[in-house]
């Protein structure tokens, strides 16, 4: 059997651990100034002006819902063809979710689909308050189009870009937020850059900024232009709101500092091999993934779709069969509403039947920034010999 090659995995070289272990030996450990010079750098490579460092991308999704007033009676619509945290996001806020059924191309939510439900949702008064948009793979959703029904049918968009960082959408970086009110990354360690955990919330609003702030510690400000009558002091502060502990700490805020410093580097090489994937698999009987030409995308997955009129096995078994060679194949994603969970709240299998059966012949094969062409040609050598 080959060494194991996982879908995906962090890249940690000796200036990352340098910067850490600097933070270690410091004054601050958490939410001290290396937050501050990771926020910046983040906002200054995407172009956005205010960025705020929290504990995950749920988290960053939690409080960005909150942030716009999400609460009971409204609802958030998203894609099922993401992980379950872009959906939770809106049922933490007491909120309904629902969800578009994919784009068949780019297994990002279908514009069209969304246009046809607000148009129907309309007549019965039941708009979304919030629409969550998720990069699939790294490929930007059609986020101009998406922007232009956010005006007609009054809906904020918090863009998941979890897997998105360092893409592209019309030249310009996603995180930008100039379609959308927010934009949020995960670090978790299969993401492009990685904190260890950690996630980030993106805006051009100062009010949702602030509120932001606050939701991260607690509802807790220092600011005495906030306050309700006098500050009392220099110790003073006042709790204007239900927050939390969503901060991240210094240590990881460090390594989020070096690890940008690479994000160029990494997308590049996914790209590469990305590339060099869509050459290697072209004569195979599966579909490679497809490319809006408004799009570059930060490569964070490579999914392959089996054509399976064409290959006399089943998913599973192709599935099975790869990781038996020691390919850390993965799938990505069951879609949300399927989820026992979702299906207490009245979801059914069958409600979007796109999302669905992209599941049966969706496989995520290996891609990240250190696996090299041998273990490249190794996964496509398994794939040859499990499909022909
Ligand atoms: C990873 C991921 C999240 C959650 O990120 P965490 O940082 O692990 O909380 C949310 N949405 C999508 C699309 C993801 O891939």
């Amino acid at each position: 059997m080959n060494q194991w090659i996982p879908y995906g995995r962090q890249d940690i070289n000796q200036s990352d651990i340098d910067a850490v272990v600097a933070v270690l030996k410091s004054d601050w450990i958490t939410q001290g100034p290396a937050i501050e010079r990771f926020e910046q750098a983040v906002a200054n490579y995407c172009g956005v002006k205010y960025a705020v460092a929290v504990s995950s991308a749920t988290a960053a999704l939690h409080i960005a819902c909150l942030a716009v007033g999400l609460g009971k009676g409204d609802s958030l619509w998203t894609s099922p063809n993401t992980f379950v945290a872009s959906a939770n996001c809106g049922l933490y806020c007491g909120a309904d979710v629902d969800f578009v059924d994919i784009d068949p191309r780019t297994y990002n939510l279908s514009v069209d689909e969304l246009e046809g439900k607000l148009a129907w949702t309309d007549q019965q008064g039941r708009l979304p308050k919030v629409v969550v948009p998720v990069h699939f793979a790294g490929q930007s959703c059609e986020m101009e189009r998406i922007a232009v029904l956010s005006q007609r049918y009054r809906f904020k968009i918090i863009e998941d870009a979890s897997h998105a960082i360092g893409g592209r959408y019309l030249q310009q970086p996603i995180g930008s937020c100039s379609f959308s009110d927010m934009a949020v990354f995960s670090f978790h360690p299969v993401k492009i850059i990685t904190t260890g955990e950690g996630g980030m919330v993106l805006t051009n609003q100062r009010d949702l900024y602030e509120k932001l702030i606050r939701l991260r510690t607690h509802g807790i400000t220092r600011n005495p232009d906030l306050m309700q009558g006098e500050s009392h002091g220099s110790w003073y502060y006042q709790q204007l709101e239900l927050g939390f502990n969503y901060r991240m700490t210094d240590i990881q805020a460090a390594l989020g500092v070096s690890q940008l410093h690479r994000l160029d580097e990494f997308v590049e090489r996914r790209r590469f091999l990305a590339n060099r994937y869509n050459q290697l698999l072209q004569d195979l009987p599966i579909v490679l993934p497809w490319q809006h030409p408004d799009t570059n995308s930060s490569w964070h997955l490579y999914v392959i779709r089996l054509k399976l009129d064409k290959i006399s096995k089943t998913h599973r078994q192709v599935f099975e069969e790869l990781r038996l060679a020691g390919i850390g194949v993965n799938l990505h994603y069951i879609p949300v509403h399927t989820q026992p969970y979702y299906q207490k709240l009245c979801f059914r299998v069958g409600d979007f039947p796109k999302a669905e059966q992209y599941y049966q012949e969706a496989i995520s094969i290996p891609l990240y920034a250190g696996l090299t062409k041998e273990n490249q040609d190794t996964v496509v050598a398994s794939l040859r010999n499990v499909l022909v």
